[in-house]
């Protein structure tokens, strides 16, 4: 049961455990959990609002509209109040929009539930909206810590000494936000928030040197305006760790369709069986730099071009497979295109002519299908080279200017962007191409179409939000599976888990790039732990920054993560060390590769000791104090203590 009622002006919203005060002119609100402690928003609201005419931008507070109208909301499943608010000062005008707000209780699940409407905009002076207001973490200490979903995740203490910045731009789907929630927890509660409607949602962070922490919604404009209504959900835990919270996000990804298994997609192709403790091994055919490119070595134009034939790739295939027998590989083979790596795509047929053309590369296929291995080729439809048969300025992504911006960065120079609504005949053409010329292609990469942010296009032809981006983005992964042909790309973010079995890694965040720095907060495998039996996540095991290979390995172990190596060519050692890394680490991975991880517990305050749980009772104890592993319920595995090897 819940009621709605006012007391003192304050608008009380209560459900079976859930209090909500809704303040109708400050436009904050509080919630508690029966048993829980108060939690109450920031107290700076002055940028809830960016209100937007031409290039100006003024933030406002909602608070600041010249009429509100507070009444009670009831709808199938909520039961609160609709706040309207109409007119808005910016920039010395009044605006004549008008927006309305839904504060209320879920009364099918007993969650908190918050709506944005614009309701009147004419002219597209809604903008950026930050609401509701971030919640204070009002402790430090023991147990008390945001939950960030940035890449694989992590608990982020109020007082952590670092900086986040150089991945973060707010949006979600990007590293800074694999995931579409955010959370708090401290000791006696905690909750979970998911964005509802994430393809323009994403997430406000300020955290300065030592914190404090501000973490919210921030809903972005579509195609220039707020545009629709945008909502974000708020669970409401008692005394809980992280599992409780991932559980829950768990079972509201399955409820919208984000929660495929690796089982079942390998009802549809049959070859993800062979993700199920598997090898990634990755080897080049060629590195070729144009001279407009960023990373082009003046001092020393001959490394601008450096071939690895397919006939030396084959021997070293041959040679990586005596060295380690028996394994599910996926050779993940860079630069094999015409004129290698990031370069002229789309256009990069045929196979390098001077690498072996057709011919080689069909061989290399051939050899990886004789010894059961996945062959993946390593494609790309975003970037648009200036140089690419089929280049065309019409075909590309266009800013609100209705530009084909472009920029000279990677290996191939001078590009602009495919517009994904332009990729799939690519796709079609390219692939289609390669399997009529009877390459036993079983597996690919296209190159950051999930963790790209979602983009959206001008062009009258193919005009585009993100969300079509990413369904335009998904239609391509999809009909190349439906060849038979297992799809990953590069880092995940979970709306494309449905449409990719593999990717080519999922690190954990670091604050200063990619691998440098010390890793933000304490990393929890918030990312794998929801989707580890949907998603096969390949480790890193080099390390980076302040985390050691040591490190790196056992972070792997307890992610859940299988094997990343390099392929060798023709000569050069195979060092046994990495060898028997990987052996341990695929052979746990075969065992657990697609179960879900049930529990993943800290079992010290800083986590240096950890113990994965999977779905079948096998678990995983990592100590990164004493860089040793301990494998409990595994067949056929050492059951003691053992050191990382090397
Ligand atoms: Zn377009």
């Amino acid at each position: 049961m819940s009621s709605v009622t006012q007391q003192n002006g304050t608008w009380i919203i209560q459900s079976d455990c859930l209090l909500v005060r809704f303040d109708p002119n400050t436009l904050g609100f509080t919630m508690q959990r029966e048993g829980g402690r108060v939690w109450r928003q920031v107290a700076d609201h002055a940028h809830d609002l960016t209100l937007q005419r031409g290039e100006e931008r003024h933030p406002v507070s909602l608070e600041s509209a010249a009429r509100k109208t507070t009444l009670e909301y009831r709808s199938g499943d909520l039961h609160g109040v609709r706040t309207e608010l109409r007119g808005f000062a910016g920039g010395g005008r009044s605006l004549d929009v008008a927006l309305a707000l839904i504060v209320a209780v879920d009364q099918v699940s007993d969650e908190v539930v918050v709506r944005v409407i614009p309701i009147h905009d004419r002219q597209g002076n809604l903008g950026e909206v930050r609401y509701p207001r971030p919640f204070e973490l009002d402790a430090v200490g023991l147990g008390v810590y945001h939950l960030l979903p940035s890449m694989q995740g992590a608990l982020l203490p109020p007082d952590w000494p670092g900086e986040i910045g150089w991945w973060w731009i707010g949006l979600c789907w990007t590293r800074a936000i694999y995931m579409p929630i955010f959370g708090a927890l401290r000791p006696g509660d905690a909750y979970l928030g998911i964005l509802e409607t994430p393809y323009d949602g994403g997430l406000h962070l300020d955290h300065p040197k030592g914190g404090p922490t501000k973490l919210g919604p921030k809903w972005h404009p579509s195609r220039g305006s707020l545009s629709y209504p945008r909502q974000v959900r708020y669970a409401l835990f008692g005394d809980v760790d992280h599992n409780a919270l991932i559980e829950r996000y768990r079972e509201y990804s399955r409820s919208v369709g984000r929660l495929k298994t690796l089982e079942t997609k390998a009802t549809e192709v049959p070859n993800v069986r062979k993700l199920e403790g598997a090898t990634v091994a990755a080897g080049y055919t060629l590195y070729h730099t144009q001279p407009d490119s960023h990373y082009y070595d003046k001092e020393h134009p001959e490394r601008n071009h450096n071939l690895r034939s397919f006939a030396d790739s084959m021997a070293g295939v041959e040679r990586l497979a005596k060295a380690y027998p028996n394994r599910n590989v996926v050779f993940h083979l860079d630069g094999w295109g015409t004129r290698g790596y990031d370069n002229l795509h789309p256009d990069i047929l045929p196979p390098c002519p001077e690498a072996g053309g057709w011919e080689g590369f069909k061989a290399v296929a051939e050899k990886c299908r004789e010894l059961g291995w996945l062959f993946a080729t390593h494609d790309n439809y975003i970037d648009f080279y200036r140089d690419a048969a089929t280049h065309s300025d019409d075909l590309s992504r266009r800013n609100e200017k209705r530009e084909a911006y472009g920029k000279a960065w990677w290996a191939g120079g001078a590009q602009t962007f495919l517009c994904e609504k332009n990729a799939l005949g690519y796709v079609r053409r390219n692939y289609g191409e390669i399997l009529r010329r009877g390459v036993p292609l079983t597996a690919t990469y296209i190159d950051v179409f999930a963790i790209m942010e979602l983009m959206e296009c001008y062009h009258p032809d193919h005009s585009m939000t993100r969300k079509e981006c990413a369904e335009a983005r998904a239609a391509c992964f999809d009909w190349v599976r439906s060849q038979d042909i297992v799809l990953s790309s590069e880092e995940p973010v979970d709306w494309s888990v449905p449409h990719i079995e593999f990717c080519y890694w999922a690190p954990i965040p670091q604050a200063d790039d990619l691998f440098g720095g010390i890793p933000v907060g304490i990393p929890i495998p918030l990312f794998n732990q929801t989707y580890h039996d949907c998603l096969v996540t390949p480790w890193n095991l080099h390390g980076g920054g302040a985390i050691t290979q040591q490190d790196a390995y056992l972070y792997a172990l307890s992610f859940g993560g299988c094997p990343l190596i390099g392929a060798p060519g023709r000569e050069g050692g195979i060092d046994p060390v990495w060898i028997e890394k990987a052996r341990i680490l695929s052979d746990v991975h075969r065992q657990t590769g697609f179960q879900p991880i049930e529990k993943h517990d800290l079992l010290d305050s800083s986590g240096t000791k950890r113990l994965t749980t999977f779905g079948d009772g096998k678990s995983v104890e990592v100590d990164f104090k004493t860089g040793k592993f301990r494998l409990n319920g595994f067949r056929r595995m050492k059951k003691s203590w053992q050191n990382v090897p090397g």
